[in-house]
């Protein structure tokens, strides 16, 4: 969007999980609180702002990359801001590290510091500031209500986790769990409701244990019954569900809920009981099986997706072929697969038998190919039917039609008419690739 010369115009760049996207949104929210118009164009930028994720290593190394970058765009304009965010600057000793490799980065800020964001950005007036606390000082951030007009939204619902799965950072970077007030959950997303939004996606590390730390007990599926009665709002979705907190209860309230979308995204990680103990995911590949039935069973069109992990030290051949085993048995819609990276203070950096790089490469090369085929077959099999879309906008890849997501998160794309962007149309599939449907509109 073109903007008024005086105007000064902030870029913000989020790296890694919805909730990082989320972050994202807040800080932008609050630079437009200091008279910063959100924009795409970096070139013309007065702050740029980028939220960092280090879960893997491929995303801190091209986030490093592109800080680096910002290096010229700094020495043609100086009083150009950059303010570098989240999970990648709360790494133990990483900022030290960070300040000498970039040191034309004004602010930085810690994921614990994300609503300190405008104290901040004044003293940044006066010279270079960081901010990145060990721990949350206050049991819940403050959180700015995100962008208004847009229709879908995330909302937190919870902050940090404590399973402390042996491969991942975000338990060291995002700190404990800790859940809102079911009370300050329903006022935001009423009030996006009141903006126009139609579709919220409640997140947090893990949804299902959502609100063990609340007095009176209150649970997630509690909550998902009381946001699916917010009147106006259209869909519920949410992420991510740990298996081993998916309940009986919960399948039941989604089975039932009437704006509580079909589709469960649940991380299997891997298919080894070997491999998920030494992650220390808490749940055995019998019972994460288990799960699926129910799921299956009670919510029969579900969509069901996953993350895997391949090349976990120690991994052998057979732990592999039972991944892959996994993966033929529950037919995911689509799964986010990941090749090991050894992160730096987690309990599977200092494990024996790291694999060598050609073996996870090719493994999640067989991987990738299998899931390929398993999204394709799903998508075909919805040929022929009629879905609810929720229109989003132009297709990116061909303007002219429009594309949006039916309930189980499938992206389809479509023939119809700008104004129905913003509404739900029913939508007959004729074709489908692996990642996409495409139809056309039905009466
Ligand atoms: N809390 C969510 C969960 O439990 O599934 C997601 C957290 S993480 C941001 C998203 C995914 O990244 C994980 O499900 C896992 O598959 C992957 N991941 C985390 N640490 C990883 C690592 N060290 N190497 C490769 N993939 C990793
Ligand atoms: Fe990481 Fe496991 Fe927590 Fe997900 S549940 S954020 S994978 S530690």
């Amino acid at each position: 969007m073109p903007t008024a010369k005086s105007e000064k115009r902030v870029v913000t760049l989020a790296y890694g999980c919805q909730m990082s996207e989320r972050d994202a949104d807040t800080l932008t929210e609050i630079s437009s609180q200091k008279g910063y118009t959100p924009s795409q164009d970096l070139e013309h930028a007065d702050l740029i702002i980028i939220n960092t994720c280090c879960v893997r290593e491929s995303a801190e190394n091209k986030i490093l990359g592109k800080i680096g970058e910002l290096k010229r765009l700094k020495a043609i304009n100086p009083q150009l801001k950059i303010a570098i965010s989240g999970c990648m600057v709360q790494q133990p000793g990483a900022l030290e590290r960070l300040k000498k490799r970039a040191p034309h980065v004004d602010i930085w800020a810690g994921t614990h510091n994300i609503h300190e964001f405008q104290r901040l950005l004044d003293e940044s007036d006066e010279g270079k500031v960081a901010e990145v606390w060990e721990k949350p000082k206050e049991t819940l951030e403050s959180v700015p209500l995100a962008e208004k007009g847009k229709l879908k939204a995330f909302v937190n619902i919870s902050y940090g986790c404590d399973n402390f799965c042996t491969y991942c950072i975000v338990p060291h970077v995002r700190g404990r769990e800790r859940s809102r007030h079911p009370q300050e959950i329903i006022a935001e997303i009423n009030a996006l409701v009141k903006s126009g939004c139609r579709e919220v996606t409640l997140l947090g590390q893990n949804v299902n244990s959502y609100g063990q730390d609340l007095q009176p007990p209150y649970d997630f599926a509690d909550l998902l019954k009381d946001v699916d009665a917010i009147p106006g709002l259209w869909r519920v979705r949410f992420m991510t569900s740990h298996p081993k907190d998916l309940s009986d209860k919960l399948i039941e309230v989604i089975a039932t809920g009437q704006h509580l979308c079909e589709h469960i995204h649940l991380p299997c990680q891997a298919g080894s009981n070997d491999i998920l103990q030494r992650m220390n995911r808490k749940y055995t590949r019998e019972y994460y099986l288990s799960r699926i039935d129910e799921i299956k069973k009670r919510i029969p069109q579900a969509s069901i997706t996953t993350d895997i992990i391949v090349g976990f030290p120690s991994e052998t051949e057979e732990d592999f072929a039972q991944t892959l085993d996994l993966i033929s048995e529950v037919t995911y819609s689509q799964a986010f697969t990941f090749m090991y990276s050894k992160r730096s203070g987690t309990a599977a950096a200092r494990m024996e038998e790291q694999l060598p790089l050609d073996i996870k490469k090719h493994r999640l090369q067989r991987l990738i190919n299998l899931q390929n085929a398993q999204s394709l077959a799903w998508r075909q099999k919805m040929i022929g039917h009629t879905y609810e879309v929720l229109v989003e906008g132009p297709s990116k890849a061909n303007p002219d039609r429009l594309t949006g997501r039916t309930r189980g998160n499938e992206l389809v794309v479509f023939s119809g008419e700008p104004r129905q962007i913003g509404t739900l149309v029913q939508v007959i599939i004729q074709d489908a690739s692996a990642w996409t449907l495409y139809g056309e509109l039905t009466e």
